[in-house]
């Protein structure tokens, strides 16, 4: 049998920890498996990385930055295999450039693109462990690139997928996917199981626990996924395609504090404004997420929508440069909340119930926006927390208490 085990930052955080998961992966090896272990830098420190950047130059460049954030993981991995080796296994370290994982050119939000399985191939038929870097891969110009934060969980995927691995296991510092975070919800409880779709809903709309192309990728090359805890031998949430299982009519909350709205008031109300507007933001590759037009009159007419913090003020600068408008409102204090769940398609009420839940907390909802298994709504930044335990408590989706 073939396994990838990731294990993220906290996992690897000091030395006592990196001896831990070196422990479970020589256990899994000893039982004749193959092993490919990938690995997120030590604790924090991609973090610190940042921080020292912004020290030196307040607006990096992009192509510096991934070249710093390497570092990282390059740096658990070198340590892993030491400590195997200690350990008196046989291992080996590989970097993106050593395995050759190819990615697009987008420095800091790269997708790979394609794995030479070769080089891990023939160390695993050297029965060793082989420790792979998450997060980083390698572009079209040799230059190092990475996959966004939290990308390791992305790595362990796709190498799962090319190795056709019959086993991928992310190791995280919870036990698993939980019906919210529960460092936000004390009384959140764990799924045993999750469909993809409804994983994808939750990363995307800030579950961090995986990095939504991780999710993305697990469904299209039907790799099933378990997350579990690197501190306990607790039975973790198993990620796979929709079965028989009963559809859950809310399967989690998230929230997405990095939410920012720009709000374009007095418009000219003819064909072609929204166009001109999105296509002029898409071109800056800046990801527009919640739309909102208002009713036409007296020939004008408002749009409001939501992107990232970090490209509200670059949005706002476009708008700015190519619209004719009253004024622009750029608000960053802002956050997403959703609910996901697959049985909501054939459910009516369940909006309102969770509309009910912030209506009794006194939280007024900026912005709706629904799919089939999801709605968000956009509050005021300061209230997340209430509203999630709020919508939680409404849905009744805790522990028995
Ligand atoms: P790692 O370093 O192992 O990749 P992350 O910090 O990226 O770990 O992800 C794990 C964290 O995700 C947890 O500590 C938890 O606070 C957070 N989290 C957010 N939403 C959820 C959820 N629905 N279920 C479990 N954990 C969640
Ligand atoms: N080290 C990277 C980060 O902190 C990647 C990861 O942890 O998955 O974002
Ligand atoms: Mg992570």
């Amino acid at each position: 049998m073939l396994v990838v085990k990731k294990f993220g930052g906290t996992s690897v955080a000091n030395k006592e920890r990196i001896y831990n998961v070196a422990n479970r992966c020589i256990e899994e090896y000893k039982a004749g498996n193959d092993v490919v272990v990938v690995l997120s830098a030590m604790g924090k420190y991609t973090d610190e990385l940042i921080d020292m950047a912004k020290d030196i130059n307040d607006h990096p460049p992009k192509r510096e930055m991934d070249m710093l954030f390497t570092i990282g993981e390059q740096m658990s991995v070198a340590l892993m295999s030491m400590a195997m080796n200690k350990l008196g296994v046989p291992s080996v370290s590989l970097n993106a450039f050593q395995v050759a994982m190819h990615t697009t050119s987008v420095y800091g939000n790269a997708r790979i693109k394609r794995i030479d399985s070769e080089r891990i191939r023939n160390e695993l038929e050297q029965r060793k462990i082989v420790i792979v870097t998450g997060f980083q891969g390698v572009n079209k110009y040799d230059d190092y690139t990475t996959l966004g934060r939290g990308g390791s969980d992305t790595t362990a995927v796709a190498l799962a997928a090319a190795l056709h691995a019959d086993k991928c296991e992310i190791y995280t510092d919870v036990d698993g996917v939980y019906t919210a975070d529960p460092r936000v919800v004390p009384t959140a409880r764990k799924l045993k199981v999750i469909t993809y779709d409804e994983m994808l809903e939750l990363a995307t709309l800030g579950a961090g626990v995986l990095h939504n192309r991780s999710v993305e990728l697990a469904k299209k090359y039907n790799v099933q996924l378990v997350v579990r805890s690197s501190l306990n031998t607790h039975e973790g949430t198993i990620i796979k395609e929709d079965t028989k299982m009963e559809k859950m009519l809310v399967s989690g909350v998230a929230a997405d504090p990095d939410a920012a709205r720009v709000a374009v008031i007095g418009l000219k109300d003819e064909p072609g404004v929204a166009f001109k507007l999105f296509n002029a933001l898409a071109k800056k590759n800046i990801n527009v997420d919640m739309i909102l037009q208002s009713v036409g009159r007296h020939g004008t007419k408002d749009i409001s929508f939501t992107c990232s913090d970090e490209d509200a003020d670059l949005a706002k600068d476009v708008i700015e440069e190519l619209m004719e408008f009253e004024s622009i409102d750029v608000d960053k204090k802002v956050a997403k909340v959703s609910i996901v769940g697959a049985g909501m398609q054939s459910n009516a009420g369940v909006a309102a119930k969770m509309f009910e839940a912030l209506f009794d907390e006194n939280i007024n909802i900026r912005m709706i926006s629904t799919s089939e298994i999801r709605v968000t709504v956009l509050i005021n930044e300061k209230n997340t927390e209430r509203a999630v335990n709020a919508i939680h408590d409404k849905f009744d989706l805790g522990e028995d208490r």
